[in-house]
């Protein structure tokens, strides 16, 4: 008989970062030690040496990596991806300077074989913080090679100024870079495989022939998306992004939700707003910065949120979601307003 496991919270891996700060402190209740600088929360990693740990509940210490061995059935449900590694990373980042101009490979690029897809979706942006993303028109492989020799890959480059709400996909082989005064999460293949065109004069390492290599050169220009809504009972939801490895949606809650078991694993992350999770194992705070994996089979849990209640919804690309859509597109100033549960 299937078992079922109640929805599992894990211990932030922090990452110093040479770009980070000490926002993820008081933005996102992580608990920072000392006086460094943070750039990355990992908050489900499967990655290398680091394998996200339980905070809590019956499961307490115990890591992905064994919640793996002893509970397959019960996190992937009918979807099992296979492998040994959990597939999706997810993340909060601070970002204080300038990220890295940098691409990541597509499966076929990668030396592991998984590549690195990501979305970003802006929690928090200072006034003009601007991300850069895509080429400009017109840029080929010539162009982009011309100008990094000539010490110019930033006139390459489109620039888009972003604020909070906006969701922004970058497939593998997208060359971008994060500027400083945002806080975002993101949400990513299971793999941390980066190669830096420039560190903004840092002195990190740079990957200049391996970057070319795997840049995607029809790709063009990128910009926020413009999300697919529906109103339902439980509140505004919207469709961010769905790829091949992952959808990512988003959910205004108006009123208390059930988790409950269903064919694939999900991943709820909060981006606005507080709340509190009634599980069998406990009750547990949901606030900006919360991030909670739903077992397939997981044990009935409800969510009340406290007046305003944001998450963004992460799940395998599994089904027919887009055709439970209708074709209608917010703005930019809706998305802003949404993810502030206006
Ligand atoms: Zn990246």
């Amino acid at each position: 008989m299937q078992g079922s496991l109640p929805p599992l919270h894990f211990r932030p891996i922090l990452k110093e970062k040479p770009w980070g700060g000490r926002n993820m402190a008081h933005y996102l209740g992580k608990a920072l030690p000392g006086v460094d600088r943070f750039g990355e929360s990992w908050e489900i990693a499967h990655c290398g040496a680091d394998s996200s740990v339980v905070s809590g509940g019956s499961l307490d210490g115990t890591t992905l990596p064994e919640l793996l061995r002893q509970h397959r059935d019960e996190i992937f449900g009918d979807h099992d991806p296979g492998g040994d590694e959990f597939p999706l990373l997810v993340k909060y980042l601070d970002a204080n300077q300038w990220l890295s101009v940098q691409v990541h490979p597509d499966d076929a690029h990668s030396p592991t074989g998984v590549g690195k897809t990501e979305a970003w979706v802006v929690l928090r942006a200072a006034p003009e913080s601007t991300i850069l993303a895509g080429l400009k028109r017109g840029v080929g492989r010539k162009e982009l090679e011309a100008a990094i020799a000539s010490g110019n890959v930033l006139d390459c480059l489109n620039s888009v100024p972003v604020s909070a709400g906006d969701c922004i996909s970058i497939p593998a082989g997208t060359i971008h870079a994060i500027g400083p005064g945002v806080v975002i999460a993101e949400i990513q293949q299971q793999s941390d495989c980066t190669y830096r065109f420039s560190d903004w004069g840092r002195g990190r390492e740079l990957h200049i022939e391996q970057a070319l290599d795997c840049m995607d050169f029809e790709r063009g220009p990128v910009f926020p998306v413009h999300p697919l809504f529906k109103t339902t009972g439980e509140g505004v939801q919207e469709q961010l992004v769905s790829n091949e490895y992952f959808r990512l949606d988003r959910t205004t809650h108006a009123s208390s939700f059930q988790l409950e078991e269903s064919a694939a694993f999900s991943i709820l992350m909060v981006v606005h707003g507080r709340g509190r999770m009634f599980q069998s194992d406990g009750i547990r705070e949901l606030r900006v910065g919360s991030t909670v994996l739903v077992p397939a089979h997981v044990e009935p849990a409800l969510c009340v949120p406290e007046k305003e209640l944001t998450t963004l919804l992460i799940r395998p690309p599994v089904g027919a979601l887009r055709s439970n859509f209708p074709q209608r597109r917010l703005s930019r100033p809706q998305v802003a307003a949404f993810s502030r549960g206006e």
